[in-house]
């Protein structure tokens, strides 16, 4: 449309370094992943060597302290990036986002000589992480999974299948939650098993409504033996890491959830500003005006809401509440932009050839993801 698709977002960043790492990011995003998506899409491919770029120039473990090689970013600076990387290409960035979600078991509940041994790798993007929590049976319910952990000498041997997982078939390692103890909550490990292990096996690949290239499919642990040197945390400690993990996974879906909208937002806003229909451009229809400013008001508040939960996060604050709130109003604001933004396009909006059919596709996933939206409303009720 000839002008910028991606216009600059006014941020107040908290340093120059993160200032230029924005800057990095956009320019990477822009040369190397926006003009990419559509074909990697159409072929279901994972663009694994563009995901290994983003580690090469530091994007996978931004949150994470710089002696393993992490960025040491506060989170606020972290999802902002993650937030660029959505406006040019969601599957790019849940990739970033879910790799980030596996490195936390190992940076947060790892001994010293598990974060020395496994961080340097996961960070500096060699190596690529799923997160297997779910199971066929239960996603909401996660306490109830089924999948066992049973003590065998100096291994864990692990038996079920997990379900919906990302990365499935092209992570090189998995936090596998499953039960060790008894029923409920606390009777949950996490172990970070190598994706290579003998009975480890990623089943068929989900055909989903959108990220096509992004692979998610259940994975069959028949009798895996895993080291119990590979333990995160205590035995039947694991349900607290995932719950503390999702967490900041919320806000990670939230950021998504902000870039996508915007990306929506701008491709509607130039569309409105050249078609013309009676003989004028149809921007200038009150109808579409007010609808693209509810969008841009609606982008704006959600972005201040996830950085709003970030800033308490990295404040060493309590804020599962506020992520929660986050991950609901953003993502629910991407749905409703994502799919205004194909109205204000018509028929057009209808067709491929314009990308906002595929972002209101990608946006319904963020509702269902790492705790659907109906999950968060049930966290936040039972705080007030
Ligand atoms: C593309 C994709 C990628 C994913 N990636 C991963 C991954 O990498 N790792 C992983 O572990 N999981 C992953 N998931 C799984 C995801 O987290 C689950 O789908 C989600 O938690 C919901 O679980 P479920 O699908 O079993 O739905 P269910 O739990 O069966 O829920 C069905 C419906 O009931 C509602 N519901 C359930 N309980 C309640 C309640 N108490 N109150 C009100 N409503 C309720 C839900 O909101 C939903 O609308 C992914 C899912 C998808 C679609």
């Amino acid at each position: 449309m000839g002008v910028n698709p991606y216009p600059r977002v006014d941020r107040i960043l908290p340093t120059e370094e993160a200032s230029a790492l924005i800057d990095l990011t956009c320019e990477i995003a822009d040369a190397e992943l926006a003009p990419r998506a559509e074909d990697f899409e159409a072929r279901g491919e994972f663009p694994r060597e563009l995901v290994r770029t983003l580690g090469r120039a530091g994007l996978l473990g931004l949150p994470y302290p710089e002696e393993y090689g992490g960025g040491a970013q506060p989170y606020e600076v972290y999802l902002q990036v993650l937030e660029e990387l959505a406006r040019r290409w969601m599957v790019a960035a849940e990739a970033v986002s879910v790799h980030t979600l596996a490195c936390y078991p190992t940076a947060t509940f790892g001994s010293d000589a598990q974060r020395k041994r496994f961080l340097p790798d996961m960070l500096g993007g060699e190596l690529l992480g799923g997160y297997c929590l779910s199971e066929p049976a239960g996603g909401s319910d996660a306490a109830a999974m089924t999948t066992r952990g049973v003590r065998d000498g100096d291994d864990y041997v692990v038996t079920g299948t997990k379900a919906w997982i990302t990365h499935a078939g092209v992570a090189d390692f998995y936090n596998v939650f499953c039960r060790t103890g008894g029923p409920g909550a606390g009777g949950i490990s996490c172990l970070l098993a190598d994706a290579a292990t003998p009975g480890i096996k990623p089943l068929a690949r989900e055909r989903t409504m959108g990220m096509r290239a992004s692979p998610v499919a259940q994975i069959a642990f028949n009798g895996a033996r895993v080291g119990a040197d590979r333990l995160l945390g205590e035995e039947n400690g694991g349900f607290r890491i995932a719950m503390s993990a999702l967490d900041g996974g919320r806000l990670g879906i939230g950021a998504c959830a902000v870039g996508l909208a915007q990306a929506a937002l701008d491709y509607a806003v130039g569309y409105a500003k050249e078609r013309e229909q009676f003989g004028r451009p149809i921007m200038q229809f009150q109808g579409i005006g007010f609808m693209l400013a509810d969008m841009a008001t609606q982008v704006s508040a959600a972005r201040a809401l996830v950085l709003a939960a970030a800033r308490l996060r990295d404040a060493g604050r309590p804020f599962g509440i506020e992520a929660a709130k986050a991950k609901l109003f953003a993502t629910d604001m991407a749905m409703r932009v994502t799919t205004d933004a194909v109205q204000v396009l018509g028929g057009y909006g209808y067709v491929s050839d314009h990308p906002v059919e595929r972002y209101m596709r990608e946006a319904k996933v963020l509702q269902i993801v790492e705790g659907t939206n109906q999950i968060q409303r049930l966290v936040i009720a039972r705080s007030l």
